[in-house]
């Protein structure tokens, strides 16, 4: 006997409540992005595998792990998408868009990483996003965080998550802060977990947000990257923070958030909560001015967020059902027919009809009352013949009749 075929490990068929919670995550998204004047772009699952290799950075857990990457049947390396900013920034120069900065774009679709499936972290998982390319100033990175805000607001969530913000500050306080961190941590390479030992080598920052309980006791005394900011980095980050104040959105600033790819710089920030356990962080996202150049493109800043759709929704729920739906309920051969036609006439005013496909008024009152149907409408042959239906209100039972001809006028709302 052939086995059981399921989804491939860390996917997921999303039924469909969990349809509706996705979808309700997207539209506060799509209504947010309307706001700010986003336009949203789609591009393709599977790029050419440089689009990423060369944006994350060779060095990032992302690339030397986590990639679905595969020869397509012409030999060319191909991968799926890990995540969508080096995607957007690829479509941003394969259309020519350069010159209508400032470009403000926003997403939503699925993401591929090879990572150990858990609560929160799947192999095929879903983000939203939004990407402003051509601004380099802090006004940037405050409507981003900003819209960010406003998202967790629509989906009813500001209230369980908190801000955290860091700067990694520009390339020369950056290089500066690097070789301060390094020989700290060479120092105390024998504390590291494995992990962190290869960072070290690879991606130095990163050890800063493992989430070893090793790492962690020996970061917790690391230098700051505060100590080695420019002047500029340093002005950049308060005027930052003065916008957020400004517009009264809380925030920590946290020095161990770094981002895990190799395009950011400047501004870095993650919405967290706590009620989803070790996998907290809901959206992140931070400014990336060096990733267009590194694509081989301008040097364009930009500055974006991601955030996962499975946390969020986990977190919002389906929200609230759609209307329920009203059971037409014929009784008798005559009536099927003329239900037939009602229904498709009453669906194309907006109605939502449930109409079975068969059964007598008791199994059919079933099938109304499983579908939550708020109304049936019955349709005796009786009735029929003098023009009527009946209307039963389903939670209170009361029945009226109404003229077969203006039924849609008695009913309730649409869907
Ligand atoms: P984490 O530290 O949780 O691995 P990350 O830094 O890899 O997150 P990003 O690449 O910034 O995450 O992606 C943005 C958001 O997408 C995350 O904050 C999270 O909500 C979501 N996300 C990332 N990876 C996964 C995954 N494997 N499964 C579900 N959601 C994910
Ligand atoms: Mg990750």
């Amino acid at each position: 006997m052939a086995s059981k075929l399921q989804p491939i490990r860390g996917t997921h068929d999303l039924l469909p409540e969990a349809c509706r919670a996705h979808a309700r995550v997207e539209q506060a998204c799509l209504r947010v992005a309307a706001r700010y004047g986003y336009g949203e772009i789609r591009t393709p699952i599977l790029e050419v595998t440089p689009v990423f290799s060369r944006s994350l950075g060779d060095a990032t857990d992302v690339v030397q792990k986590e990639m679905y990457t595969f020869d397509d049947r012409g030999g060319e390396s191909v991968t799926m998408r890990p995540e969508n900013t080096a995607s957007v920034a690829r479509a941003v120069l394969s259309n020519g868009l350069l010159d209508q900065v400032p470009l403000k774009l926003h997403y939503a679709g699925p993401m591929f990483r090879y990572e150990r499936p858990q609560k929160g972290r799947y192999r095929q998982f879903h983000q939203i996003g939004v990407e402003l390319f051509g601004v380099p100033e802090p006004a940037g990175d405050i409507e981003i965080i900003a819209m960010g805000a406003d998202v967790l607001g629509e989906l009813g969530l500001l209230d369980n998550v908190r801000l955290e913000i860091n700067t990694l500050g520009d390339t020369e306080s950056r290089e500066a802060y690097r070789v301060a961190l390094v020989a700290f941590l060479q120092a105390r390479r024998d504390q590291l977990s494995d992990e962190s030992e290869e960072r070290l080598e690879r991606n130095p920052m990163r050890v800063l947000d493992s989430k070893s309980e090793a790492d962690k006791a020996v970061v917790a005394d690391a230098p700051s990257i505060f100590d080695h900011l420019t002047d500029e980095a340093r002005a950049f980050f308060d005027a930052v923070l003065a916008g957020l104040d400004a517009l009264g959105i809380a925030y920590e600033v946290n020095p161990r958030i770094v981002r895990g790819l190799d395009y950011y710089c400047h501004t870095a920030f993650e919405f967290i909560t706590t009620e989803l356990g070790a996998q907290g962080t809901v959206i992140g996202g931070g400014r990336y001015d060096g990733l267009m150049q590194q694509m081989g493109g301008p040097a364009l800043p930009g500055v974006g967020w991601a955030g996962g759709i499975e946390r969020l929704s986990m977190m919002a729920g389906a929200g609230e059902e759609a209307a329920r739906p009203i059971a037409l309920v014929p009784v008798g051969e005559t009536a099927e027919q003329r239900a037939l036609v009602l229904a498709r006439e009453l669906r194309g005013q907006g109605f939502a009809i449930d109409l079975g496909y068969r059964g007598n008024l008791k199994r059919r009152m079933q099938r109304a009352n499983k579908a939550q149907a708020s109304h049936a409408l019955i349709l005796g042959d009786d009735e029929l013949e003098r023009g009527v239906v009946i209307l039963r209100d389903l939670d209170s039972g009361e029945q009226t009749e109404l003229s077969i001809d203006r039924v849609s006028e008695g009913l309730p709302r649409r869907a």
